[in-house]
């Protein structure tokens, strides 16, 4: 029979989960006792890793001062104002403002919402298309959903959003020929830096400088989706620094609060402020409950100080050499098909005939957890993962991949 808690992502009819209890670092132990190394950072977030008690701490002193007041018209807090300029000075663009989420899938809807709106208000109500790439993914709201570019997530679930259109993945001849039929309807590009859920894609070389190139050409915005690349994946801030792009908007969850509180949002550029601020009198009538929760906002906050005084950044460049090295000699020497990857995240595709979802399990059984997707396995390790683990993330993978 199973039990009461319906699980996202998972057959309905399933009744055995492995049932996580407590977290060390990279290390989760479940209630048998057996440990794991957590090779994806849980849901490709725990950016600090398992159990910091700093965390612990600053989150339950904010929550014994005041544990919740919303930002709503005309109040304020202070985390969420702190942690808002904190974002922007870190931001891939300057001059920026932060729109506060609870999810990445609220983010995505948010930009998505923002172009449009921001069209509107600069005078330009017929834009309204947003463009993304098949492969991608923008999260399971309606909005992500049917933004995203993997068919299998919108089966069932439809109709979906109109005004979406899907192109290939790393083509920009295929994306310029859209912007020059649609580009003055379109109000956004949005895309992943690094492709992630679809199986860690990174971009060809030149394609996302060729989109900011369409995006200014054509007068739309540029959306860079960075709820897995934001916050030190990719060894900068935002992948958007690691490529040399400039978005108008940024979406962020994940790695923000390294999830000990959820937390998420856009930033948000001077080309989408500028006509939302023109109007006084004009309302932004869009926000969620918990937009601006102090204490997610200090979660996010103290997981930020935390990367900073601690070099994570640089933990996740060294980390990720660490494991990309392994994985390619595994590459070279025929044990898997083929490596993807960049800072610390990773996408290994298996040999043809094997197994993904066989290759997780008896990785877990060997006490390291990685992702199975479709033909490929996915590692996006804790920054605090320590080089013996690593390696025997290596090792359990060159023993389970055959
Ligand atoms: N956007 C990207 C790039 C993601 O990787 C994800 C989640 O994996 C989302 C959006 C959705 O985030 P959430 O699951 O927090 O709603």
């Amino acid at each position: 029979m199973p039990s009461n808690l319906l699980h996202p992502f998972a057959p309905p009819a399933k009744d055995q989960f492995i049932k996580i209890v407590r977290g060390q670092g990279a290390i989760v132990t479940d209630d048998k006792g057996n440990e794991y190394i957590d090779g994806m950072g849980s849901l490709w977030y725990s950016n600090i890793g398992h159990g910091n008690t700093e965390m612990a701490d600053a989150v339950s002193a904010q929550m014994r001062q005041l544990e919740a007041y919303h930002v709503f018209d005309p109040y304020t807090n202070e985390p969420s104002e702190v942690l808002a300029t904190k974002i922007s000075e870190l931001a891939p663009m300057k001059n920026s403002r932060v729109f506060f989420t609870s999810s990445g899938s609220e983010a995505v809807d948010s930009a998505m919402k923002l172009a449009r709106i921001a069209m509107v208000q600069a005078g330009h109500p017929e834009r309204t298309i947003i463009i993304t790439r098949v492969r991608a993914y923008h999260g399971v709201t309606y909005g992500g959903m049917s933004a995203q570019g993997l068919p299998l997530n919108q089966a069932g679930f439809g109709p979906l959003l109109p005004g979406i259109i899907n192109v290939p993945a790393d083509d920009i001849e295929a994306m310029a020929s859209v912007m020059s039929e649609h580009g003055h309807e379109v109000a956004a590009i949005m895309t992943e830096p690094v492709q992630g859920a679809g199986g860690v894609w990174p971009p060809v070389p030149g394609y996302l400088e060729g989109l900011e190139r369409l995006a200014r050409q054509y007068g739309c915005y540029l959306i860079a989706d960075e709820v897995i690349c934001g916050f030190g994946r990719l060894g900068t801030w935002f992948g958007s620094q690691h490529f040399g792009i400039e978005p108008d908007m940024v979406t962020f969850a994940k790695g923000v609060s390294s999830g000990y509180i959820p937390l998420g949002g856009v930033i948000v550029g001077p080309r989408v402020l500028a006509p939302l601020e023109a109007d006084p009198s004009f309302i932004l009538r869009h926000g969620f409950t918990y937009s601006g929760h102090p204490v997610s906002a200090v979660a996010g906050l103290t997981n930020i100080n935390i990367i900073e005084r601690d070099g994570l950044l640089q933990r996740s460049l060294h980390i990720g050499a660490r494991l990309g090295a392994g994985l390619h000699a595994l590459a070279q020497d025929g044990t898997v098909a083929d490596v993807r990857g960049v800072g610390s995240v990773f996408g290994v595709k298996l040999n043809n005939g094997v197994d993904s979802v066989q290759v997780r399990n008896t990785m877990l059984a060997k006490g390291v957890i990685t992702r199975a997707l479709p033909s490929t396995v996915t590692f996006c390790p804790p920054f605090v993962t320590t080089d013996a683990q690593i390696d025997h993330i290596i090792d359990a993978l060159a023993t389970s991949a055959g």
